[in-house]
């Protein structure tokens, strides 16, 4: 590990104050992927602004016909909540099944969409349930939001502050998952809520994709045997030690029955 200066800010306004003025610096919230690289000299930030002493980025409350959730809610919290458990038991249950017990119980919901790793669970739910990512400046739709391989509409320097999640009329998810890591294979979210009925694919590709066929075959048939029958090509999926892009190709289809009975 390199060197690093260490600032522990208690305001969104403060944080963001030091990420624009300190080159080089950069948040940490759980730690759960920034250490590990600092650890192994991948990265060299000159200074780290501990996420963890600012109110404002914890808790979880209902708006409306919406859950906002803090961005430095950890996924046992998120796993747990009464009231996301009730509203949308679908991400309660994927935050359940995300890393171990150390990983859910240090790792945060705004580091991991902050993250956005191709193989990581909530880019899939935020996609799916068409969230909204509030940050110290704007608020993004989900649909904007997720760039590619680790890349987000994020600005340098810019904090996520909260995340805000319709709830929807059902959702389900499913996912097979690295038996070491329990990082996603492949996974897929599937709901039915006011942006209509969305299906998102996670661990397969580079980043979380919409399959609209399925979205298609769900909305004239909300069934598992609505999307047994609808191929992902593997073109342009991931391939590597752990399965081949047909092998991911193939999980689709069955992660997807999978999640649609899950909802139901
Ligand atoms: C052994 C192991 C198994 C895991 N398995 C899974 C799994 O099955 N599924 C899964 O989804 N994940 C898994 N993870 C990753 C885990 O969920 C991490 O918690 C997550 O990727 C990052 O969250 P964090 O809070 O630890 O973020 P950190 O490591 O603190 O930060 C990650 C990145 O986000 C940036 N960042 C953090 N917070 C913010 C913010 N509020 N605004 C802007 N940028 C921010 C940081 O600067 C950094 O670049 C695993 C991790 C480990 C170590």
């Amino acid at each position: 590990m390199y060197d690093f200066a260490y600032h522990k800010p208690t305001s969104v306004a403060d944080a963001v104050k030091l990420l624009s003025t300190v080159p080089d610096a950069r948040p940490i919230s759980g730690g759960q992927t920034l250490l590990p690289a600092l650890k192994h000299r991948l990265d060299k930030p000159s200074a780290l602004v501990d996420l963890s002493g600012i109110a404002e980025l914890q808790g979880i409350r209902r708006e409306g016909s919406a859950i906002v959730i803090g961005a430095m809610t950890k996924h046992r919290d998120v796993q747990h909540d009464a009231q996301i458990v009730s509203g949308i038991p679908a991400l309660a249950k994927m935050a359940g099944l995300v890393g171990d017990t150390q990983v859910r119980n240090r790792g945060t919901m705004g580091g991991s969409l902050a993250n956005n790793d191709p193989a990581a669970d909530y880019p899939s739910a935020a996609l799916a349930l068409g969230a909204t990512f509030i940050t110290d400046r704007r608020r993004i739709e989900a649909d904007d939001y997720f760039l590619g391989m680790f890349t987000t509409a994020l600005e340098p320097g810019e904090l996520l502050t909260a995340i805000s999640f319709p709830v929807p009329e059902k959702a389900g998810y499913a996912k097979m998952r690295n038996p070491a890591s329990r990082y996603v294979m492949t996974g897929v979210f599937v709901a039915k809520g006011p942006k209509g009925v969305r299906v998102v694919v996670n661990g397969a590709g580079p980043g979380v994709f919409r399959q609209k066929e399925m979205e298609a075959a769900l909305s004239s048939s909300w069934s598992p045997d609505a999307v047994a029958n609808v191929k992902q090509p593997a073109d342009g999926l991931n391939s590597d030690i752990h399965g081949s892009a047909e092998y991911r190709a193939h999980l689709v289809t069955v992660m997807a029955k999978r999640a649609v009975a899950d909802a139901a």
